[in-house]
């Protein structure tokens, strides 16, 4: 017994140095939102068996999806802008955790009213055509709410809640019946009207989990050449669609404004990677250029 706990404490210790480089100055690496390290408390869910899970969970959903003619061909212009968009983000995922480099991504699109969208352990991603539609998203928008979803991904919200939220003894490994629950859909921006997806278990992300997305999200998009400001437009457009139609993101998680405010506290860290990216001095970016929302 001894001995598995030094293992433990071994890992725990090991999952401390994932972390950021030192900052340097003159280092592109090194701008933009601080990484931190990841939760140590993670570590007591297997990685292998959420992954497992998560590769099941999310083949089921397609197979489904398939059936009911909800699956959105390869061929469709939707589909190649989506993974023409997670093409320029995944590259800078590392950076977020290591551990990225080894995942086999997957994005793809389901017909369906939800406003909606997801990235399960392992980097497997789905958008609701709802979100596209609805929100009439920019490629910057589009690339905001992807690198949101990646970022609870690589910073294992998941894995961290499925040990937070079932009190498991420190030693003990959690069986696949109960990871398959913690593998769900981020309900941050999930509206009442759920088909497709209706039965995976809707994941809920603490607070501070939502928080570190939002920042993680604007860096990794950033760094992918999309406008960071985007992601204040995002959020203002999710507001104003909300109001006609109430969503159910806005009982369960901070508020629009809230996390407007988060974001524009973050820009003059993010902006000059964007502007970097651009080849354009931070203080001649053109103001960002959303979409009009859908008459409706
Ligand atoms: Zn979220």
């Amino acid at each position: 017994m001894k001995k598995f706990k030094l293992t433990l404490i071994a890992l725990a210790l090991a999952a401390g140095t994932v972390s950021a480089q030192p900052p340097a100055p003159m280092n592109p690496k090194a701008d933009g939102i601080p990484v931190t390290k990841l939760s140590r408390l993670r570590v007591f869910a297997d990685e292998q068996d959420m992954d497992q899970q998560s590769k099941l969970q999310y083949s089921q959903l397609l197979n489904e999806a398939k059936q009911k003619e909800a699956l959105v061909p390869e061929s469709d212009p939707q589909v190649k802008r989506l993974r023409a968009i997670a093409a320029r983000i995944v590259p800078n995922a590392q950076r977020w955790n290591p551990s990225a480099a080894n995942w086999q991504w997957e994005v793809n699109l389901l017909n369906s009213d939800q406003v909606n969208a997801f990235c399960m352990p392992g980097g497997r991603i789905a958008f609701f055509t709802g979100i596209l539609t609805k929100l009439n998203l920019t490629d910057d928008e589009v690339a905001m709410v992807m690198g949101h979803e990646i970022a609870h991904a690589l910073r294992e919200h998941a894995r961290k809640r499925a040990v937070q939220s079932t009190a498991v003894s420190l030693a003990s490994k959690l069986g696949g019946a109960v990871l398959s629950s913690y593998l769900g859909i981020d309900p941050r921006i999930t509206d009442a009207g759920a088909n497709v997806a209706g039965q995976l278990t809707v994941m809920k992300f603490s607070r501070g989990d939502e928080t570190e997305s939002d920042l993680v999200g604007i860096d990794l998009a950033a760094r992918a050449g999309f406008d960071p400001r985007a992601g204040i437009a995002l959020w203002q457009k999710m507001s104003a669609v909300n109001a006609q139609q109430p969503m159910e993101f806005l009982s369960t998680h901070p508020s629009g404004n809230s996390r407007i405010q988060d974001m524009q506290k973050q820009m003059p860290l993010v902006l000059p990677v964007y502007a970097r990216q651009r080849g354009l001095d931070v203080n001649k970016l053109p103001p960002y250029q959303t979409s009009p929302l859908p008459k409706s």
